[in-house]
């Protein structure tokens, strides 16, 4: 069933697929840096078109736990699972069971969760053929109010970075997303004195934010563009791109979402405009720093507490990543990725 990819990316340590016709799993695990510890990150499930798309997101999504672990501080490495198929039609537990076999055949180099297309609930099936899964029920939990508080605490870095105060009483934040982070960081902000402007694709969560937060709405093809002091993208990957750089009115850019740079030049035109960019991996790290207390603490009670006030260090990790950026004349995203490639290196060198 199982097979090593022949063409593994020089970069990664190893690439396994399989295709069982027996539960109809096809499946990619991309393992790419074990040298801070086994490699932790969440199994999606999605309908490629190809598997060369699974492939390709497959081997992105390991790269960017790899680098978000490090900043993290954490023992763990980086490493992604994509089931190809509709998780609504395709999904099984026979399906699920084999992709436990192959998680577990891995014996412990590779730690699978919950990701877009996974439940809590079919993580408990996995289960029954590996140890080897964090986010289970009874454990971590739901990582979304968890990755909120980690935003919240980047953009309150960044207000001080930028403008000398981290007092929200007043700034105007557009958060693009409603959905779980979005959600908890609109409250979060409300609660602080922030003033909300909000989108979403689906309208469902607007309603409330209106009523229960005062937020404005606007479409979500004008938030980026809205006249606001913080730009949050808390929705998919890719909103700051060529078109959007120079829409933008806000001082700063930090948000949830991952993947938020199309393309790394997209960072560097942030800088050129002088907007502030709160590396995506550095400030949504919050949720995997929860679903590591499963992993480090087993057999532990999930400790809420001491899980944030380890979330709470993203703010002062993310002011240093700031100052170093602006004393090397360089882009907050550029010095996240050089620090997590020098903690690599000294692990190596341990
Ligand atoms: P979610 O699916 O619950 O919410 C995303 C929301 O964005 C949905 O309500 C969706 O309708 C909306 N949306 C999609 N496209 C949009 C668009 N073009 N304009 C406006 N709204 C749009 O996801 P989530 O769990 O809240 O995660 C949000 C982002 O944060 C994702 O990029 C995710 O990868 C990232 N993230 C989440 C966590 C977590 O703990 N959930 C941790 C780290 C990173």
């Amino acid at each position: 069933m199982l097979s090593t990819e022949s063409h593994t990316p020089d970069d990664f340590e190893q690439v396994v697929t399989c295709d069982d016709p027996h539960s109809g799993l096809r499946a990619v695990i991309a393992i790419h840096d074990t040298r801070l510890g086994p490699a932790l990150g969440g199994c999606r499930m999605w309908a490629y078109d190809h598997p060369s798309e699974a492939l390709a997101d497959a081997l992105r999504l390991a790269r960017g736990m790899t680098c978000k672990a490090a900043l993290a501080g954490l023992p763990l490495g980086g490493g992604k699972a994509v089931l190809m198929g509709n998780s609504r039609h395709d999904k099984s537990p026979s399906m699920l069971r084999a992709f436990g076999r192959m998680v577990d055949s891995l014996g412990g180099r590779y730690i699978t969760g919950e990701d877009v297309g996974i439940t809590v609930e079919d993580m408990a099936v996995v289960a029954a053929e590996t140890r080897h899964v964090g986010g289970l029920a009874g454990g971590s939990g739901d990582p979304s109010p968890v990755t909120a508080a980690g935003v919240f605490h980047g953009i309150r870095a960044a207000l001080h970075h930028r403008y000398g105060s981290d007092d929200l009483h007043g700034v105007r934040i557009a958060v693009q997303g409603l959905g779980h982070v979005g959600t908890h960081l609109c409250r979060m902000l409300h609660a602080a004195g922030a003033e909300l402007v909000v989108t979403d694709v689906v309208p469902d969560a607007l309603g409330r934010a209106v009523i229960e937060l005062g937020a404005r709405v606007m479409p979500p093809a004008d938030i980026v563009a809205a006249d606001v002091d913080v730009f949050a993208p808390c929705a998919l990957g890719g909103a700051i791109t060529a078109d959007s750089v120079p829409r933008l009115r806000a001082g700063i850019v930090a948000g949830a979402a991952n993947n938020q740079l199309a393309t790394p030049d997209d960072g560097l035109a942030l800088q050129r405009r002088g907007i502030l960019y709160a590396s995506d991996y550095v400030i949504n790290a919050g949720g995997l720093i929860n679903v590591a207390w499963d992993v480090l603490h087993r057999g532990e009670a999930y400790d809420r507490d001491r899980v944030l006030a380890e979330v709470a260090n993203i703010g002062p990790r993310l002011r240093d990543i700031f100052a170093r950026a602006e004393r090397e004349g360089r882009s907050p995203h550029q010095v996240a990725d050089a620090m997590a490639r020098e903690r690599l290196h000294l692990a190596e060198a341990a």
